[in-house]
This record gives structure tokens, C-alpha cells and sequence, in this order.
């Protein structure tokens, strides 16, 4: 049996979320899941949107499942998933970015994984607001440090990199490559325009390369990576980034494959894994069981790998690459045309998915 923390999320999470445990559940995996709920709903009734609950859950359980949680803009709700990230630590984030049979996108066969930072960089939540005293102090001080003046009705964050976040997201990414027989590990950043930044990291990232000679090792700019990316992606296998960048490459990763809807991931610390999907809340379609499952379902897929229940994992993944190639028990985003009527809903690509398993 395992112990395991759901997250349902906000906007559409509890509906994939549902979907999700469901398709677990049907491999025949013994799971006690300790639901905790998070997010803007939670902060209506509970005061914060991530309580302390939440955190000694999977504090304790050590593996979650969580779906999207809304992020407000503009306004002081920091956001739950960069707090949790945070928080627990879960300084490496894993997105693979694999082409599925029969989905609908211009690129087959691609086969990328992003290592993204999950807890540095400018989503350190390190921010000054435009107008307050301590954001002139700041700006005072550069003015005194650096003869730069920084205009007074600014807003800052700050961009902070260190060596030693560096050099543990990339042994991260290299021992990855090394244990899933990859052969090449892409560093990405803009270290000519922000040297004492990303020039770190790309100074760090090259150091700690120098350890893995089976690992071939490269680097690139991230503006030409999108470029490449885009044109190429056949020359790229296991790609490392700063946090923002790694936030932004996903969803062109996503893009690659076929769209977020097929998008999974992981958050992974030193003794924790919080697995979610790339995508968001898509609030738009809250609660009209319209949207796509299968990227959380692909991060339940990613999951039970992790806890070493290896034959469920390949068998649920089997019967979702199936049902992908099929294009028929497929929601609307997976249409040639995103109108068609023939597209199903949330949980009736749970309920193939069930009975799929359930017949083995
Ligand atoms: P989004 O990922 O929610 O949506 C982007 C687009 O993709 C929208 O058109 C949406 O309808 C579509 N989409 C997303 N998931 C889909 C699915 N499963 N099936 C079909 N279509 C899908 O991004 P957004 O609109 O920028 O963000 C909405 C909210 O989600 C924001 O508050 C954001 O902060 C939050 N967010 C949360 C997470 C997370 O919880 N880890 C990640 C990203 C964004």
C-alpha cells in the first residue's frame, strides 16, 4: 500500500484530478490517498491557499499528485505551486516532452526532456513593489553601488543564481541522461547579456560536465534553443535551465508534442516528488468536463515509475498511448477540428481508459 498526497487544485484540477486517480486506481496499484485541497477556493475559506496541512501531508507521504492551482495576477497571492516548489524544496523539475502516435502536431518522433530549476532565478518571489520605501532604498543603493540610475516608478524582482543550485540541477540532469541512456545534455541561458547570472550558471553547468565524460555535453543561448527548438529538434536530447526559462521551453516542448494537454511533469527533491501536470487551471473551463486528462494522467504515468510500481506505469501508459492513436475517446483538443462533436469528455477518457485496464 502507499501513502500518497492528491491535490485536486482549482479550475479544471479536480475534474483531471478525478479522472486521474481513477486510471491509478484501475492498474490495480494499492494507494491510500490523502486528499488535501489547495487554492483559490481554499484561500476563500481557509485564509491562505496553501495551509500547513498541505505541507505536513506531503511532508509525511513524501509523493503527491497535484492538479493546476490558479496564480491571480496582480495581486499579493503568491503562487501555490512556485511556494510549494519552494517550500519542499523540489529543486528539479522533469517534463518530457515524448511525441505520441496519432497526435496532432507538425513534429513526429520527438523525444527531448526538460530539467528545469524549480526554486532560484527570477521565481524566487524576491520582489519590490513599484512605489514602496523599500524599493527606493533599493533603488538608492544600485544608484550609490553602480552610478545606475533605475527609474523611480519601477517594479523589481530580483535574479538570484547560485553555485551550489546550479550544480545540483545539473548532476540532476546529467545523472538522468546517464540512467535512461541519453546520450547529450543541452545547457541553456543568456550568459552574454546576464553574465554574473546565468554566466554562473553556464560556468557551473560546464565544471560539473567535466564529471560525466559518457555525457556529451553542449550549451546554447536560450533565444537561438527556441529557434533550434523549433527548426531542429531531433539534435536535442536532455535539455538544463534556469527556472524561467525552463518555465517557458516546457510549453514550447508542449507545443512540439501536441500541446499541453499531453504535457506531464514531475517536482523532485532530495526525499520528496510532487508530480503535475505543465499546464494551468484553464479556468475557462471549469467544471464542464470538456478538457484533456491525459497530460496529469501521463504525470501519474511518470509517478508510479517513481515508486517503483514499474509494470502498472508502462501498462497505463500503454493503454493511453493506445487510446491517443485511436483519436477517437479523445476531448476536443486532440480533434482535427476542435469543434468536432465526436470529441468526448473528461471522464469518459477515464472510463476507456478503466475498462481498458480493468480487461488485461
Ligand atoms: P493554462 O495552461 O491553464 O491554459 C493555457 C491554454 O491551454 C488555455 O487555452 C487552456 O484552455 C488550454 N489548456 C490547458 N490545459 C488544458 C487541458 N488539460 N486540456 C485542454 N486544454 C487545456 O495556462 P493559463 O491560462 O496561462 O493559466 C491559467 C492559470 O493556471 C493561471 O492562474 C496560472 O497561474 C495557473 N497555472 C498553474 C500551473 C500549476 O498549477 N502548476 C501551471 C501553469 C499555470
Amino acid at each position: 500500500m502507499h501513502n500518497i498526497t492528491l491535490i485536486p487544485g482549482d479550475g479544471i484540477g479536480p475534474e483531471i484530478s478525478e479522472a486521474t486517480r481513477r486510471v491509478i486506481e484501475a492498474t490495480g496499484v494499492k494507494i491510500d490517498w490523502d486528499v488535501q485541497d489547495a487554492g483559490v477556493d481554499v484561500y476563500e475559506k481557509e485564509g491562505t491557499p496553501l495551509p500547513q496541512r498541505v505541507i505536513d501531508s506531503i511532508q509525511k507521504n513524501r509523493i503527491a499528485i497535484k492538479g493546476p492551482v490558479t496564480t491571480p495576477v496582480g495581486t499579493g497571492f503568491r503562487s501555490v505551486n512556485v511556494t510549494l516548489r519552494q517550500i519542499m524544496d523540489l529543486y528539479a523539475c522533469l517534463r518530457p516532452c515524448i511525441s505520441f502516435k496519432g497526435a496532432r502536431t507538425r513534429y513526429n518522433d520527438i523525444d527531448i526532456v526538460i530539467v528545469r530549476e524549480n526554486t532560484e532565478d527570477l521565481y524566487a518571489g524576491i520582489e519590490f513593489k513599484k512605489g514602496e520605501p523599500e524599493t527606493f532604498e533599493l533603488i538608492d543603493f544600485i544608484k550609490e553601488k553602480t552610478s545606475r540610475e533605475i527609474s523611480r516608478s519601477s517594479g523589481i524582482s530580483i535574479k538570484p543564481i547560485s553555485v551550489e543550485g546550479t550544480e545540483r540541477i545539473v548532476r540532476f540532469a546529467f545523472d538522468y541522461a546517464r540512467e535512461n541512456g541519453r546520450k547529450k545534455v543541452t545547457a541553456v541561458h543568456k550568459a552574454n547579456i546576464m553574465k554574473f547570472s546565468d554566466g554562473l550558471f553556464l560556468e557551473v553547468a560546464t565544471d560539473v560536465a567535466r564529471s560525466y565524460t559518457d555525457i556529451e555535453f553542449e550549451d546554447k543561448i536560450v533565444d537561438n534553443m527556441c529557434m533550434q527548438l523549433v527548426q531542429k529538434p531531433e539534435l536535442y536530447d536532455v535539455l538544463v535551465l534556469p527556472n524561467l526559462y525552463g518555465d517557458i521551453v516546457s510549453d514550447l516542448g508542449a507545443g512540439l508534442i501536441g500541446g499541453l494537454g499531453l504535457a506531464p511533469g514531475a517536482n523532485i527533491g532530495k526525499g520528496h516528488a510532487v508530480f503535475e501536470s505543465t499546464h494551468g487551471s484553464a479556468p475557462k473551463y471549469k467544471g464542464l468536463n470538456k478538457v484533456n486528462p491525459f497530460a496529469m494522467m501521463l504525470s501519474g504515468v511518470m509517478m508510479l515509475n517513481h515508486i517503483g510500481e514499474k509494470d502498472a506505469s508502462s501498462r497505463l501508459l500503454n493503454v493511453i498511448s493506445g487510446v491517443i492513436a485511436e483519436g477517437k475517446h479523445v476531448t476536443y483538443d486532440m480533434k482535427p477540428d476542435t469543434n468536432d462533436p465526436t470529441a468526448v469528455g473528461t471522464s469518459d477518457v477515464a472510463d476507456v481508459i478503466v475498462e481498458r485496464l480493468q480487461k488485461q
